[in-house]
């Protein structure tokens, strides 16, 4: 899922979060938690620049995470940790509703287990790898364009 998706979600999540809470700070956390975890894409263009294949490592992308942020919830009364594992969770689900993975495909370890591999996680391989090369030239563009500015 594109960025300014998943900006519009947890700032959604967040403006809701900090009208309950009175918290200014559940926004922030809120929106942080949805976006961040995007930056783990870097690993993957990493890999595809380095050993020539697709992957999807994705370090950041978990339910292991989300079940230590539900843990964590359960045993805290803070809002921050109920927020930021809320929105992470959206952030997942997001993403796999919009890309076709294998049911399990948003576990770290069931990616790991499959050693990263494209073709064993994605139910649309083909299309997961184009959708990579397009994300990486839209990056190298829009990086060309702001080193032509400067
Ligand atoms: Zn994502």
């Amino acid at each position: 899922m594109l960025p300014h998706k998943h900006m519009i979600l947890s700032a959604t999540i967040g403006a809701a979060a900090w009208t309950v809470s009175g918290d200014p700070t559940t926004c922030a956390v809120a929106v942080v938690a949805g976006v961040l975890p995007d930056v783990d894409h870097l690993a993957d263009y990493m890999y595809f620049r380095f050993r020539r294949g697709h992957r999807l490592i994705l370090p950041l992308h978990g339910y292991e995470y989300a079940v230590l942020g539900i843990v964590s919830s359960l045993s805290s009364d803070d809002p921050i940790v109920l927020v930021a594992t809320l929105s992470y969770l959206v952030h997942l689900f997001a993403d796999q509703l919009e890309n076709r993975t294998r049911p399990p495909a948003y576990w770290l370890l069931f990616r790991l287990w499959h050693r990263f591999r494209v073709e064993s996680i994605s139910a649309a391989p083909e299309a997961a790898m184009r959708g990579r090369v397009d994300d990486m030239r839209r990056i190298q563009k829009w990086w060309m364009h702001r080193v032509r500015r400067s």
